[in-house]
């Protein structure tokens, strides 16, 4: 064992698991693959530009501050180091620097976020068309605005976000093209009680809404029959709103249909996963300090359960703490009265997520594309040839890859993965929980042969080993 606790990710999530940890003399280290720390929100956080900070607000720079106090904590943070295996024994195996490195402890927190979730339309594959979150870390990390004008489609907070930052960072915003289904409104309102339990998070997406409206942006609702449309890269988009055809051009288009949690980890360790047909995505199940069903595997943050970066922070001290727990170092009282800031802080930040889980629950479009759409980008595979499959026998996503390669390119089924389960259980008529998601097999991202090598701790074998 080289530490007491090992984490992977320096989100909201990792970081305030790191410190938790730190302050209760656990030896910790801090893995992320960023060369910062930070997570997706705070990106970049303790370098940003401060024109850049500025327009990213608050929400932001609230980030700084977590980020000091990790750099300046006992912590031992590595970035720039990609987890690319965890064996069941929670060896975890890392590049970084070009060499491969193996660390092992006896609890390991997952604390690997969210990713957006694909959204397989006609022309997705085209230059010019991002998820929104891409444009949004290139503003981030470089401070880079597209040029020309910008089509934002899709639905949930993060587009908001993302059009508002890009408004203020100088971008010309050709239209915003909401596909959230009316009816979600109605499905929304039961649970608006208790979003007001949460008024600023409310207010804040009052004002990203007045801002955008503000600016004259052109704004369209229930949108079907999305479609880029271009020859050697996005024009425009042509969808159908209130009962009407339209084009929009633009030469770049953000799409966005929410955030899941990033299963890839907890999938490769086999843990046991639910199927979550409210934020319909695949989630691991974890108690209340992020145990999975692997001993000493937890999980915290959005990759846990989609509740924001606050959340997240707190779910990160819970895991913390809960590690601790188990290695002896807390009794189970002292643990209890520790987590019950925690826990209270979590409880205020989940009070919003059904409304908005219901307000911006994707369309069933959106995860049942048409036959002629591409859905594994990686090997090319449409869901015309997914359905096909199903008729031909097909009943999980992992025969798709014997049938079609399909989920087996270079992302790992990270971007078709979703759409496959759903596409099969409809064709199948079965629950998606039934029918299953991708079995994921290291390395979980590309890694050059040579770090392979590096493996090989005997100098004298180095040049005999694959
Ligand atoms: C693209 C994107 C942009 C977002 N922007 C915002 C925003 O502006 N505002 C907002 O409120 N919410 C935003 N969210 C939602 C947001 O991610 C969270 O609510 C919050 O950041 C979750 O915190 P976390 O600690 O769970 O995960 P994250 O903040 O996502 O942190 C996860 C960390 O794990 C690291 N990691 C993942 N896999 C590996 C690996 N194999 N090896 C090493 N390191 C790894 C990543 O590099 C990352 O730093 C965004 C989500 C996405 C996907």
């Amino acid at each position: 064992m080289t530490h007491d606790l090992l984490i992977i990710g320096a989100g909201p999530a990792g970081m305030a698991a790191a410190l938790t940890a730190d302050s209760l003399g656990l030896k910790t280290v801090l893995l992320d693959e960023q060369p910062r720390a930070g997570g997706q929100i705070y990106r970049n956080v303790a370098v940003a530009d401060p024109a850049v900070a500025n327009l990213l607000g608050r929400d932001y720079t609230h980030g700084r501050a977590l980020a000091e106090r990790l750099a300046g904590s006992g912590v031992e943070v590595r970035h720039g180091a990609l987890v690319w295996d965890v064996a069941r024994d929670l060896t975890v195996t890392t590049l970084r620097q070009g060499q491969a490195e193996q660390l092992r402890a006896p609890q390991l927190i997952a604390a690997t976020g969210a990713m957006e979730r694909p959204s397989p339309i006609p022309g997705w594959t085209l230059p010019g068309v991002m998820n929104a979150g891409a444009a949004q870390i290139a503003l981030k990390t470089a401070g880079s605005v597209p040029a020309g004008p910008v089509v934002l489609a899709g639905g949930g907070p993060l587009l908001l976000l993302v059009a508002c930052q890009l408004l203020d960072a100088g971008a010309t915003l050709a239209g915003i093209v909401e596909t959230s289904p009316a009816a979600n409104r109605w499905a929304a309102l039961p649970h608006l009680p208790a979003a007001l339990g949460a008024p600023a998070t409310l207010l804040k997406g009052l004002r990203m809404v007045h801002r955008l409206r503000d600016a004259g942006v052109p704004w369209f609702t229930g949108a079907t029959q999305l479609e880029v449309q271009g020859q050697e890269r996005a024009e425009a988009l042509r969808f159908t709103a209130g009962g009407r055809a339209h084009r929009l051009d633009s030469s770049v288009v953000l799409l966005h249909h929410g955030v899941v949690p990033n299963t890839q980890l907890t999938r490769l360790l086999r843990v046991e996963h639910d199927w979550n047909d409210v934020q319909l995505a695949w989630q691991p199940r974890v108690d209340g300090c992020g145990q999975t069903s692997l001993a000493g595997l937890r999980i915290a943050g959005d990759g846990a359960y989609i509740g924001g970066a606050l959340a997240a922070e707190a779910s990160g001290t819970l895991a913390a703490l809960g590690a601790a727990q188990a290695l002896g170092r807390l009794s189970a009282v002292e643990c209890n009265a520790r987590m019950r800031p925690a826990q209270k802080a979590l409880r205020q930040q989940l009070r919003i997520r059904p409304f908005l889980d219901a307000l911006y629950r994707p369309p069933q479009w959106i995860n049942t594309p048409a036959d002629d759409t591409l859905v594994c980008r990686c090997e090319e595979v449409t869901a015309g040839q997914v359905r096909e499959m199903a008729r031909q026998g097909c009943q999980g996503p992992n025969q798709t890859k014997f049938f079609s390669r399909c989920g087996m390119g270079p992302c790992q089924g990270r971007q078709c993965g979703l759409a496959v389960s759903q596409i099969l259980a409809s064709e199948l008529g079965k629950p998606v929980a039934e029918v299953g998601a991708y079995r994921i097999r290291s390395p979980l991202k590309p890694v050059p042969l040579a770090s392979l090598a590096s493996l090989c701790t005997d100098p004298d074998n180095q040049d005999s080993h694959p």
